[in-house]
């Protein structure tokens, strides 16, 4: 069963379909990566001494080691597990209080497409596993139990579960959140030119060299081919796609992006591109916009005046904010 990771696809300007891990660094930069979060993060920097370089990517991957630490549901001990364990829930960390927040807000505005609260639904499908399954009809109304944009309260950093058990799940958001601290770490240690990319959840910061970045989005349905090209700095550019972890049965393709109404993998989409300032807000919002789907999903968007998208409908068509077009490269 394939298990495609790779979302996305840094071009560099005037070469065309270079894969970003096959990407040989300019002159000066450097290009690390590592597994984190359940996939490889990418980091390219540039324009310092290779020392400073170093270092800065170093203290990068080990804020997001630290982060992991905080949000992950596959550690017994981080903290969103202990609060998935606890009936009421309790006091949490600023930071997971910030992640909790801006997840809240689009679970609300998204009238709970994106909802932090799916953890029992995802372990039922088994869906990060090696043995997915289809469960039982009755198996997701009781993993929907009592879920939803209500389900959980955040006050100042006081969170409240209403309805007991609910495995909390930041697995939309979190790796966007965590990209922002890589990014900003990297600035508090000199950088002014780099690309971090979480398995399609990216940041580029700065330019390359004497070029813009340039970001190629990968086609949902042929790996090989690169959909449209954006160009941007300092922005975050995310992508969720129905390619990236799936499986299949009977024919039908079940990923991992649930539409919470049906305990289902959302239909509406083949893969949706957000193009936002920061990467918790990106995740959060490509997430909501494929549960969505085209129509409903662009019209969330015009609450984020900052924010633009280009989806891929489940039949193939393409749908783009109005904006979207300042970001794109004509070929
Ligand atoms: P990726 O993790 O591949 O970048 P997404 O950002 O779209 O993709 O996040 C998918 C993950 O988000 C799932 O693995 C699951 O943990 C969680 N998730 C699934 N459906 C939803 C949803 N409707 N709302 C919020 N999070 C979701
Ligand atoms: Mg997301």
């Amino acid at each position: 069963m394939p298990w495609n990771r790779p979302l996305m696809i840094v071009l560099l300007a005037g070469l065309v379909a270079v894969t970003w891990w096959r990407l040989q660094p300019a002159d000066g930069q450097i290009h690390r990566s590592q597994l984190l979060m359940g996939t490889v993060v990418e980091i390219m920097a540039g324009g310092r001494p290779t020392g400073q370089l170093e270092d800065a990517v170093d203290a990068a991957f080990a804020e997001m080691t630290r982060l992991d630490l905080l949000f992950s549901s596959y550690r017994p001990d981080s903290e969103v597990s202990r609060l998935s364990q606890s009936t009421r829930g309790g006091e949490v960390s600023a930071e997971t209080a910030a992640v909790l927040a801006l997840g809240l807000e689009v679970a609300q505005r998204s009238g709970g497409a994106f909802d932090l609260t799916l953890g029992r639904l995802k372990s039922l499908w088994g869906i990060d596993g090696d043995n997915p399954v289809v469960p039982d009809r009755q198996a997701i109304a009781a993993a929907l139990a009592g879920i939803g944009p209500k389900a959980l309260t955040l006050d100042g950093r006081q969170l409240s579960k209403q309805s007991g058990p609910l495995q909390i799940d930041l697995g939309g958001i979190a790796k966007g959140y965590a990209v922002d601290r890589a990014v900003a770490v990297l600035k508090e240690h000199g950088i002014a030119s780099a690309a971090v990319n979480a398995g399609g959840d990216m940041y580029l910061l700065g330019q390359r060299p004497e070029r813009p970045w340039r970001v190629g989005i990968q086609h949902p349905r042929n790996k090989d081919a690169v959909l449209e090209t954006v160009q941007v700095d300092d922005r975050a550019v995310v992508t969720s796609g129905d390619y990236e972890r799936f499986f299949e049965q009977d024919g039908q393709r079940y990923h991992h992006i649930f539409d919470p109404q049906s305990g289902f993998p959302a239909r509406g989409c083949q893969s949706v591109t957000v193009i936002a300032d920061s990467v918790a807000l990106g995740d959060a919002l490509a997430t909501a916009l494929f549960v969505l789907g085209p129509q409903a999903g662009l019209r969330l968007l015009d609450q984020y005046p900052g924010a633009e998208a280009l989806i891929v409908a489940a039949d193939g068509s393409l749908h783009a904010s109005e904006g979207w077009t300042k970001y794109q490269v004509t070929p």
